[in-house]
């Protein structure tokens, strides 16, 4: 396009809230045929809150667990540590990030720490592979649909709770001391408004959405439901390599475009033709690998960004 277009169309998206750090981004957005959306923080507003809090462990008393997972948390900026952290405090118990040691992040998974000389372990199933551990069943639920998983789950006498919690759709988390399981816990998120209206509205534009997650499959096919079942792929379970793997699985059907917020992001967001991270929530590393970052956190500036990247670009002939 012509540098006035371009850089009025820059100025532009910026009021609206889009920093695009170039001009050539701005021509590749014109051409975008692939949205591929992180589900938690993306999608949803990564404002968790726990629903459901046990030990497994007689052990191990509930308030003890809750104070070493609300303190190992607490220097963690994942969106579901806040709610862990909030939990213990609305519960009377006071967490201590400076009892923490060892503090280990792994992206996809959850986060590790010594308190009170234990090594405490907080995540999904895969942690339960960390920290040497099976969690009752070895049966991957990725590929499982959500009755199909209950009816596993039951054959193989898994605990009913985390059974009925997954076919809600919550996240469920899991605690291990060393190699031993001692808790779950569930948290809940909810969808950001004006996300279901902005896919729809990318449809319009002839364009394919993906979500992909690090989160469990029911999690991911709950968001999916809310959202009308609208997004053509879902991949679920993913580590950041593997949203590396899906981004170039979907540039083969044309110029693909992620959106994410997370730390887990950042090589999916490095890998696509046009990298977009959430500005207000987003992590810092997320916003240096991206191309773009909305700085409103709105989904829906998402296809009006678009649309005038297709309008300047008709303004070069
Ligand atoms: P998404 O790709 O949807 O943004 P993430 O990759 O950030 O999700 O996280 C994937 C999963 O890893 C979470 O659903 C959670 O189960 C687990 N996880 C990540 N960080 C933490 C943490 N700090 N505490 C507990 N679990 C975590
Ligand atoms: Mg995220």
């Amino acid at each position: 396009s012509t540098p006035v277009a371009t850089f009025c169309a820059l100025t532009k998206a910026a009021t609206n809230g889009l920093l695009i750090k170039g001009g050539d981004y701005l021509e590749i957005l014109a051409k975008i045929k692939v949205v591929a959306f992180d589900k938690t923080g993306t999608l949803t507003k990564g404002e968790f809150s726990v629903t459901d809090f046990q030990s497994v462990s007689q052990d191990i008393s509930l308030d003890n667990l809750i104070y070493w997972v609300a303190s190992i948390e607490s220097k963690s900026s994942h969106p579901m540590a806040a709610a862990l952290v909030d939990y213990g405090c609305s519960n009377s118990i006071e967490p201590k990030p400076e009892n923490v040691t060892e503090y280990q992040n792994f992206p996809g998974e959850g986060i590790s720490g010594e308190i009170d000389g234990k090594k405490i372990f907080v995540g999904n199933k895969k942690m339960a592979t960390r920290a040497r551990c099976e969690i009752g069943t070895q049966i991957s639920i990725n590929f499982l649909c959500r009755w199909d998983y209950k009816i596993l789950l039951t054959l193989s006498g898994i605990g009913f709770t985390v059974s009925e919690l997954e076919k809600e759709g919550e996240t469920i988390g899991y605690v291990f001391l060393e190699d031993i399981q001692i808790g779950t816990f569930s948290v809940a998120d909810t969808c950001r408004t004006g996300v279901a209206e902005a896919i729809k509205q990318l449809k319009g534009l002839r364009i394919k959405t993906a979500m992909l997650t690090g989160d469990s499959y029911s999690a991911a096919m709950r968001v999916h439901d809310q959202l009308g079942k609208a997004i053509e792929f879902v991949h679920a379970g993913l580590l950041p390599e593997d949203k590396v793997r899906f981004i170039k699985e979907l540039k083969e059907q044309g110029p693909t475009a992620m959106i994410g917020d997370g730390v887990n992001d950042g090589p999916a967001l490095a890998s696509a033709d046009i990298g977009i991270s959430m500005g207000i929530s987003g992590s810092a590393l997320a916003t240096e690998t991206s191309h773009i970052t909305l700085m409103s956190n709105d989904i829906g500036k998402i296809p009006q960004a678009i649309r005038l990247a297709r309008r300047t670009r008709r303004k070069i002939i």
